[in-house]
């Protein structure tokens, strides 16, 4: 058996994926007459209270875009130091929105209004001019920590307050909604840009959508073009989407909980330094120092355990749609095994 835990992201389209896939009424996106595309659009907008949505072809790109379009050249954009907009997008803040970054520490990479309010920078020639705040929601490199609405709402008060954009990078959106039991609708009027993710733990192959106010997607649109991201027959991609949004979203708590069984299962080996509390689908954990954490991943991936290391010392599991519970047993089996 092996079991791929490397990320969300390796799971493959199920049957019933694939069939409405192979179903999708398509056209030219780029003409905007795909008719799949513009309903995906229109589902997640709504979904989320917000006006209109853009498909792209990843949440880099989606993030990428906000921040195009929520800043100008010298401005600053504020987020926590493990935010994937300013680790994982290949420094594409500065190559796109020539904008500087002001990082915060937050816990598991949660911000605060106390921690925004001192770092945004007074109106004067010296500093660049603070315009966006990113979150992230679950927070990846938190190990999948989370914000509540209500721990949203004080921040959005500040960046309102201050005139300062917020954008929510929701790659996992969906993993916090279903453990906060918030409404998706809720978040709309909090954020100036929310990007979610369909290729994470919903399953679909390709594809984020970024969500905002009319006037910001138009804006997206020539953003996403001169980027190179302005798709044709999409269709068959949104409708993955579509489907993962109707079949894979109630499913997301499985996955929390075979997060949380690994989880245990790790706390009780010897090789165990350190483990994220396991808020959701992910799984972080620290080895002790007398384990090369490469040469540890690489007996895992020898057992079947598939994973990948995750700074030092560390070393990360995520759960998705293609890991069932006999995977995690036979998993665990193997934890108890490796030395
Ligand atoms: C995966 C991910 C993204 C988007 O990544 P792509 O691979 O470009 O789709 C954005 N933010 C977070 C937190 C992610 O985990």
């Amino acid at each position: 058996m092996i079991i791929d835990l490397r990320s969300d992201t390796v799971s493959k389209p199920t049957a019933g994926m694939l069939e409405a896939m192979m179903n999708a009424k398509v056209g030219d996106d780029v003409f905007g007459e795909d008719e799949t595309v513009n309903a995906l659009e229109e589902k997640t907008a709504h979904l989320f209270g917000m006006e209109a949505g853009i498909f792209c072809p990843s949440g880099t790109m989606t993030n990428q875009i906000a921040i195009k379009c929520f800043t100008q050249p010298m401005d600053e954009v504020m987020c926590d130091e493990t935010a994937h907009v300013y680790r994982y997008e290949g420094g594409g803040i500065a190559f796109n929105s020539m904008a500087s970054v002001r990082l915060l520490y937050g816990d598991r990479g949660r911000l605060t209004p106390e921690l925004i309010e001192p770092n945004i920078n007074p109106d004067n020639v010296h500093y660049p001019k603070t315009s966006l705040v990113v979150l992230e929601n679950t927070v990846n490199r938190g190990g999948g920590s989370y914000y509540t609405l209500e721990q949203i709402e004080p921040i959005y008060h500040v960046c309102k307050l201050k005139n300062l954009k917020l954008h929510l990078d929701g790659a996992r959106i969906f993993n916090a909604l279903a453990e906060t039991g918030d409404y998706a609708k809720d978040y709309g009027h909090l954020f100036d840009g929310i990007s979610i993710c369909l290729s994470k733990g919903l399953g679909a192959p390709v594809g984020s959508v970024l969500l905002g106010s009319r006037e910001t997607i138009l804006q997206a649109k020539r953003i996403r073009k001169v980027l190179g991201g302005g798709m044709r027959q999409a269709g068959f991609l949104a409708a993955a989407g579509i489907y993962a949004l109707d079949h894979h979203v109630h499913r997301l708590k499985e996955d929390h909980q075979l997060a949380k069984a690994l989880g245990a299962a790790l706390q009780e080996q010897y090789y165990v330094k350190s483990i994220m509390p396991v808020d959701t689908n992910i799984v972080i954990f620290e080895l002790d120092t007398k384990h090369n954490p490469e040469e540890f991943v690489e007996k895992l991936n020898h057992m079947g355990v598939k994973c990948n290391t995750f700074g030092k010392q560390m070393i990360r599991f995520v759960t998705h749609l293609d890991i069932n519970s006999e995977m995690v047993d036979y998993g665990i089996e193997v934890l108890k095994k490796v030395h």
